[in-house]
């Protein structure tokens, strides 16, 4: 059994769903996902950034389900034309962001070094930052995935004391295994998040953190991944567009 605050589970729609469709998504999952349902969990859902106020206003009487922004800027305000603040989030009552997917690393060539002004942003400005870390195929079959992966988590949260990682939650996301339908083994995940609790505590005294494991998690592999001591929930991309798949998932987690 993990620990009291330690289980989330996090739907990462990306870019999917019109304003209509997702506050449909959004209905089906608040049907389901009672007190009952959820239990123990922590249920976070990202939408695309224009869904967020009005799922905050939908949500207002719900509280099993947090919102978080799928990305933020580091700076309050200023000439950055098409970007959002962290400070917009925290007054639009957005809970969490997620920050360094990989796909905003590639696509958008996101370093470490910006992913920790972000993170540092996120808190000044009371979010829960989503920190995503993970090693590509060349790294994982080099074998220097672990030390590839802790690089860019001690990049992302340099500057921070032991006290402030508590309100930061780690994803782990191996690329090879982000929407590719290839999963990673629970060893493996089990393997990587017991290896970064160890760093977190070497590095800053504080490894009690929830680690969560994304790449390809769906009802069908979730069992074995939730039971892996040292993962605490899952960042889901494709299988969060379904409620019942969603939903399923956050059962899967409450009853590891
Ligand atoms: C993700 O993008 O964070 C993710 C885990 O996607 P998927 O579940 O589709 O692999």
């Amino acid at each position: 059994m993990k620990k009291d605050g330690m289980k989330i589970l996090a739907g990462n729609w990306k870019m999917n769903t019109t304003p209509e469709e997702g506050i449909a998504l959004l209905e089906g999952l608040s049907n389901s996902l009672t007190k009952d349902t959820v239990g123990e969990v922590k249920v976070v859902i990202a939408p695309p950034t224009i869904h967020l106020i009005p799922m905050v206003e939908k949500l207002w009487e719900n509280s099993e389900i947090a919102i978080a922004a799928q990305n933020c800027h580091y700076e309050d305000s200023g000439a950055f034309t098409g970007e959002i603040s962290a400070k917009m989030l925290l007054h639009s009552e957005v809970d969490a962001v997620i920050l360094g997917h990989s796909e905003r690393r590639e696509y958008y060539n996101e370093t470490d070094e910006l992913v920790a002004l972000k993170v540092k942003a996120a808190l000044k400005n009371h979010l829960i930052p989503i920190v995503c870390v993970g090693e590509n195929l060349k790294q994982r079959k080099a074998g220097t995935f672990l030390d590839n992966t802790w690089s860019q988590l001690n990049i992302a949260l340099s500057g921070l004391s032991s006290e402030e990682l508590n309100d930061i939650v780690v994803a782990y996301e191996p690329i090879w295994a982000i929407g590719t339908g290839e999963v990673a083994t629970p060893e493996q995940a089990q393997e990587m998040h017991c290896f970064l609790r160890k760093m977190l505590s070497e590095k800053f005294g504080n490894s009690d953190l929830p680690i969560i494991y994304g790449g390809s998690c769906k009802p069908s592999n979730a069992d074995e991944i939730f039971a892996q001591p040292d993962v605490n929930g899952g960042l889901i991309g494709g299988a969060s567009l379904n409620a019942d798949d969603f939903t399923s998932l956050v059962k899967k987690l409450n009853n590891s």
